[in-house]
């Protein structure tokens, strides 16, 4: 469908991305010849897509109405949020990106590194702003989560208004601003439609500790370390790094930054004035080694296993200026994102071994907060809100359906809660919500490092099947003129088995070919294609019965009498 609204009073609400996911955020409000865009995200690759950097949202509905885009709304600096912005420009052209001073800096800084000359303007908004783009006004409120500058917004509609939380925690005592819960509170005086609410961490149960709790048990860390103290967080949470870079005053250690994410959090962090170190507190690797190891802190990035972050590196000895050793103790003041606990045992057992005390929020409570808010804090939110109508985001289908779940708990009626998938459109006409029969075209697009062009899913399949079942590849030699096999068939394998353990059935399936094979050429006359699909046929045949696995299987085969192939 081209069009949501076309020729209709009506207001439609849909989302490119965030719905049924944690990731690529981006939300579309339209009316008239009027699209206003709210965040524009990515979600990183993870294992489950090989060589994948980026999945981006399907931008074509923005592309087949660029004339409508009037702005790009930005409620703070996560790439969940701003990461898809350089793929956004390059497919459409956005007048204003309005963001606040901590995004909209990480912003310009993506923008540079991805070489894009952007004609959009980017325009700074708080907590005080208002603007007015099209038919649409918008006001903003403070929100608390892990990284300064966090805005939920408010945007009046001619059919309602309705909230847009951002993402969110309520935090009591945060490391900076406070959540503006009597804005919030006053808000929900003034009837909303419709409330588009933060979903993450539903299922958790109470409150969210607050980030000063985390401080205080990452000081007593600091005081109880005598040697060299290395901490892992994630690069987002810029509240964190503020507190542990203060953290490193107060007990006289120098810092070390490694990991270009974390470089360029506390980069930008610094400049903007939201970490206060002084200068002579960052060190080089090489001044690092003329201190002694208890004045020494380390930043790395790597807190989720990541085999090319510095975590990973320091922990297999590969990391080209500092080794793990005997006295280090290492800190994750993160939590595992799930899929990658695997991957962290890995790291924690390599520094275990090396002789390293590991610290993550198991050994220890309190090293780590979520930056989300749990059921407590959700419920809070949806009373102070008392929105009409409920449409849960950012999560996946179970967090949204259980966040629709407790909406009805607080008698917010089951007719009037969403749970929607990236493309389904929701109508606001004079005060009232209703889910539109047609959708809007939405999808995932795969990116490769920096390529915008992105990769075909059978690109991906063929990685899913080399990463996880391996390669098998069968050499055959013939004489094609003479219509024979020359030699009896080999086999080779990379990631699928262990040949030299499983000789037998390299053998079997060797003899295999070469029965199959002979028969083949029994025929007068044999093609290229009929050697290669009949190797593959018996060959993924008999792998799979012996071994239940799906190797690629290549068939490499050579002319000895004849080098062209026919
Ligand atoms: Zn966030
Ligand atoms: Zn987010």
């Amino acid at each position: 469908m081209n069009q949501v609204v076309k020729k209709t009073t009506k207001t439609a609400f849909f989302a490119l991305g965030g719905l049924g996911e944690v990731g690529k955020n981006t939300y579309c409000i339209e009316h008239g010849d009027s699209i206003i865009i709210i965040d524009a995200g990515v979600t990183f690759g993870d294992e489950y897509l090989p060589g994948i950097n980026y999945v981006l949202p399907d931008y074509t509905y923005l592309v087949e109405n660029q004339e409508k885009i009037k702005a790009l709304i930005i409620t703070h600096g996560h790439e969940d949020h701003i990461g898809g912005i350089p793929f956004l420009l390059k497919n459409i052209s956005v007048p204003t990106i309005y963001a606040p001073k901590l995004a909209a800096s990480f912003i310009k800084y993506k923008l540079d590194e991805h070489r894009i000359k952007s004609k959009s303007r980017i325009s700074e908004i708080d907590s005080n702003s208002n603007i007015k783009v099209g038919p649409f006004v918008l006001s903003f409120f403070d929100m608390t989560h892990s990284i300064p500058d966090t805005l939920g917004i408010e945007i009046d509609t001619p059919n309602g208004k309705i909230v847009h939380t951002g993402d969110f925690k309520i935090d009591l005592t945060p490391v900076g601003k406070d959540i503006d819960l009597h804005k919030i509170a006053k808000l929900g005086e003034s009837n909303i439609t419709l409330l588009l609410s933060d979903s993450t961490n539903i299922e958790v149960p109470g409150l969210t500790i607050s980030e000063r709790e985390v401080i205080a048990s990452i000081h007593d860390v600091f005081r109880n370390t005598s040697g060299r103290l290395i901490i892992g967080t994630f690069a987002s949470n810029v509240h964190r790094i503020q507190q542990i870079a203060e953290a490193a005053v107060i007990f006289k250690r120098k810092i070390l930054v490694f990991g270009r994410s974390m470089e360029k959090t506390i980069l930008l962090g610094r400049k903007l004035g939201y970490i206060n170190v002084p200068d002579s507190y960052f060190i080089s690797p090489e001044v690092a080694k003329t201190l002694r190891p208890e004045e020494i802190l380390i930043f790395s990035t790597g807190t989720q296993g990541e085999t090319m972050a510095a975590l990973s590196r320091i922990a297999a000895g590969q990391h080209k200026h500092i080794k793990a050793a005997p006295g280090d103790t290492v800190v994750l003041s993160s939590s595992a994102i799930p899929g990658n606990t695997a991957a962290i045992n890995k790291v924690v057992n390599l520094l275990s071994r090396a002789g390293v005390n590991v610290l993550t929020n198991s050994v220890i409570s309190n090293i780590h907060a979520s930056g989300h808010a749990s059921r407590e804090e959700l419920k809070l939110i949806l009373k102070l809100f008392k929105p009409n109508y409920f449409c849960p985001m950012h999560g996946e289908y179970r967090m949204l359906k259980l966040h629709a779940e407790l909406a009805h708990e607080l008698d917010i009626p089951k007719d009037n809660t969403f749970v929607l998938a990236n493309g389904d459109v929701l109508l606001l006409d004079k005060g009232k919500v209703t889910k539109a029969v047609s959708r809007v075209h939405a999808g995932d697009i795969y990116v490769d490092g920096k390529d915008i062009n992105g990769l075909s899913t059978a690109v991906i399949k063929d990685r899913k099947i080399l990463s996880n079942e391996g390669l098998v590849a069968a050499l055959v030699t013939i004489d094609a003129k003479n219509n024979r096999l020359l030699t009896k068939p080999t086999i080779l394998s990379r990631g699928f088995i262990y040949i030299k353990e499983n000789a037998e059935l390299v053998v079997q399936a060797e003899t295999l070919i070469n029965t199959t094979l002979t028969d083949l050429f029994k025929k007068d006359r044999v093609t290229f294609g009929e050697i290669k699909n009949t190797i593959r046929n018996t060959l993924s045949t008999f792998l799979f019965n012996k071994t239940r696995r799906n190797p690629m299987i290549i068939p490499v085969i050579m002319n000895m009498n004849d080098s062209e192939e026919k």
